[in-house]
């Protein structure tokens, strides 16, 4: 069983990937957790994926499609794809590669959100560089301010979390990301993500792949 995740950024589909490890043993394939790690470490690759994240930008297809490729031989069942695909270049590639390795994207599950919720949810995130857990200013606090509840890590926001950085990644989820949810609409099911809290959403995901 694979699934994507598809959503604005900021819809949650960290938040929610986080519960379904934990309680479901999925494993995440964050593209944006994989190249943050890359820029954490200084290596080529994340050199060079931090020019484009850094402006809000997406990192070329050829060389996202490269990494998930690597990832894939490794793992490539009870998947949680977050934040991959985000166009259709790459979804094609994906459908490929699962092919050869006799398998396939099971369901996509689509956070839908409302624009001001997303910007909301944004500007105010924080983040801990360490687990990856996310936090919010106001909604979601952790118990101890500026530290992360689990390793006790100091918080950091995201630079690509700036308003005109997040109005740029918004542009680019709208124009080369939304086309997605029709090439997935044999597979597709939409969850409500703007109302009610991560153990809300993580319910209603959890009895969709179950169907
Ligand atoms: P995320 O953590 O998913 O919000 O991703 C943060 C940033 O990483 C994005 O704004 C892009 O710059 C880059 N990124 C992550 N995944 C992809 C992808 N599938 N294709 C292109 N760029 C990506």
């Amino acid at each position: 069983m694979n699934v994507i995740f598809l959503g604005a950024p900021g819809s949650g589909k960290g938040t929610v990937s986080e519960l379904l490890i934990k309680k479901n043993n999925f494993i995440q394939l964050s593209t944006g957790d994989l190249y943050r790690e890359q820029i954490a470490k200084q290596t080529p690759l994340g050199v060079e994926a931090a020019s484009y994240m850094n402006a809000g930008k997406y990192v070329p297809d050829e060389i996202t499609i490269k990494v998930v490729k690597g990832f894939l031989q490794e793992h490539n069942d009870k998947l949680i794809f977050d934040g991959f695909p985000r166009t259709i270049a790459q979804a094609e590639a994906l459908d490929t590669i699962l092919k050869d390795l006799a398998k396939q994207v099971d369901k996509v599950i689509y956070l839908k959100c409302d624009s001001k919720v997303i910007i909301e949810r944004l500007t105010g995130r924080l983040i801990c560089p360490k687990c990856k857990k996310s936090y919010h200013v106001v909604s979601l606090k952790p118990k101890k301010e500026g530290i992360c509840d689990n390793d006790g890590s100091e918080l950091i926001k995201r630079p690509d979390d700036q308003e005109d950085k997040i109005q740029v990644r918004l542009n680019e989820y709208n124009t080369l990301t939304k086309p997605l949810i029709e090439y997935y609409k044999d597979k597709i099911v939409e969850i409500q993500a703007d109302k009610g809290g991560p153990e809300d959403h993580y319910n209603n995901i959890i009895k969709e792949i179950n169907k």
